[in-house]
């Protein structure tokens, strides 16, 4: 039985990916992606559990996807990902229409669901030895850029976050495993290579470390940029930033440094384990060694516990850093974590006030980066026609800002120098130069 499926993705890009080698996978054995939700007869919901807003769109967009097995009696709906994995059977009971519940580890029984092997029911044994899906994520005509995971799960407990729940604990893919991959992609027309992971830095394959898989990584054939996601502050050494040194055109200077917060009682109740110090002795080290790089970082507001001089501490350590850009988010209770247990006395108000002067500042921050960039040379990737702006290419920039500059003044997939004339928060505007 062959079968047209929809799938729709909430969450992190681990989720993306994890979306895209399924529908590779079904692609594979015969089955067929169907653009319109009318055109289904298999629809999955991937979804992200990591704070209760992303839970409830998720849950909200099921529930209103359900009402379509009235006119269509074959269709056939399921829930994946971290919520699956977090719930189970429970979510039969929130939402009675769905047909099965797959957990983050048991994806490829979505295969058999759709082939009929199974009508209904709920997949979420954990199983540690899942690596994913062997497919290669799917690649479209012109695409330029992908993800490729190379460790799942993560080991941290962070006391806010679910996420070694419902991923489950870490293992590093073979680096075998990867190389092939990458080399794979980069036949089907991949310039730039994004490393994907809960802690990318703490990566290792029998004797393959992080900086180890970089360099090899930065060998193959083809691949013209390398990127990485996310760091852990903790875990992340001088090793990478030696192997930096050695690819400079290839792997650019810009690190996403998740810092959570600035005050170093929080950042202890958040089992985060480096203090705010050691924070600021790590990013003094990568400036001295690349004064032009571009960092990034995480921001959790209102974490139990967190005073207003806690506050102050993460809006000056905001502007110590100088970072590049800014992901703030309002402390969301994770039932099942350890910081759950704490007394939650921070309200919602005051929540949304200081997440507004973070997301305020943040915006600040990341205008000087782009204005300083104004007047230098940038080495951008192209890498498709822009939707929003007629006329102009996509690019980006080693930074990881987007550069806009005029159609038919390079090809798609092409490196070219770039001077910058103008910026805006997020986006550059430049010309080549020859
Ligand atoms: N492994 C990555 C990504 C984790 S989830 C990392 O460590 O950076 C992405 C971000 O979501 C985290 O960095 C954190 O800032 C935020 N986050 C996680 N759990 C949260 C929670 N319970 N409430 C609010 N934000 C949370
Ligand atoms: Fe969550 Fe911390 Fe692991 Fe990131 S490192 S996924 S924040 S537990």
């Amino acid at each position: 039985m062959k079968c047209r499926f929809h799938i729709i993705t909430y969450g992190c890009q681990m989720n993306r990916y994890d979306s895209s080698t399924l529908s590779e996978y079904l692609i594979s054995r015969g089955h067929r992606w169907v653009d319109n939700l009318d055109d289904a007869d298999l629809i999955v919901v991937n979804t992200c559990a990591v704070r209760q807003h992303a839970e409830n769109r998720a849950i909200g967009r099921l529930k209103s996807i359900v009402a379509r097995k009235k006119k269509n009696h074959n269709l056939k709906i399921g829930i994946m990902g971290c919520i699956a994995q977090q719930n189970g059977e429970k979510l039969f009971e929130i939402i009675p229409q769905l047909d099965f519940v797959v957990g983050t580890d048991q994806l490829p029984v979505i295969a058999q669901i759709a082939e009929g092997k199974f009508r209904c029911g709920t997949f979420v044994n954990a199983n540690t030895d899942f690596m994913g899906i062997d497919s290669i994520p799917s690649i479209t005509p012109g695409q330029v850029s992908t993800f490729i995971t190379i460790m799942r799960g993560c080991d941290n407990f962070c006391s806010y976050c679910v996420v070694p729940y419902v991923r489950g604990r870490e293992r590093s893919l073979p680096d075998e495993k990867i190389l092939d991959e990458i080399a794979r992609v980069v036949d089907n027309g991949i310039k730039e290579i994004t490393l994907l992971g809960q802690n990318v830095n703490s990566y290792r394959y029998e004797n393959v470390d992080f900086p180890a898989l970089l360099e090899k990584v930065a060998q193959i054939p083809g691949v013209e940029r390398i990127r990485f996601v996310t760091n852990h502050p903790k875990d992340f050494s001088d090793k990478i930033l030696d192997v930096l040194e050695k690819y400079p055109r290839k792997i650019p200077p810009a690190f996403h440094l998740p810092l959570q917060s600035g005050s170093a009682d929080i950042l202890s109740a958040m089992n985060r384990k480096y203090s705010p110090d050691e924070y600021i002795a790590l990013i003094e080290n990568i400036y001295r060694r690349f004064p032009h790089s571009a960092i990034s970082t995480d921001i959790i507001v209102g974490f139990p516990g967190e005073s207003e001089q806690d506050f102050q501490a993460t809006l000056n350590m905001m502007k110590a850093v100088n970072f590049s850009g800014v992901f703030a988010f309002r402390y969301s209770i994770r039932p099942g974590t350890a910081a759950e247990k704490l007394h939650h006395d921070v309200p919602e108000e005051l929540k949304i006030q200081r997440l507004n002067q973070v997301i305020r500042l943040g915006i600040q921050l990341a205008n000087n980066f782009s204005e300083n960039l104004v007047g230098t040379i940038q080495d951008v990737l192209v890498e498709r026609v822009s939707y929003k702006n007629p006329g102009k290419l996509r690019c980006t920039a080693p930074s990881g800002r987007t550069v806009l500059i005029d159609e038919n003044s390079a090809e798609i997939g092409q490196i070219v120098p770039v001077k910058i004339t103008a910026a805006k928060t997020w986006v550059l505007w430049g010309k080549i130069i020859s």
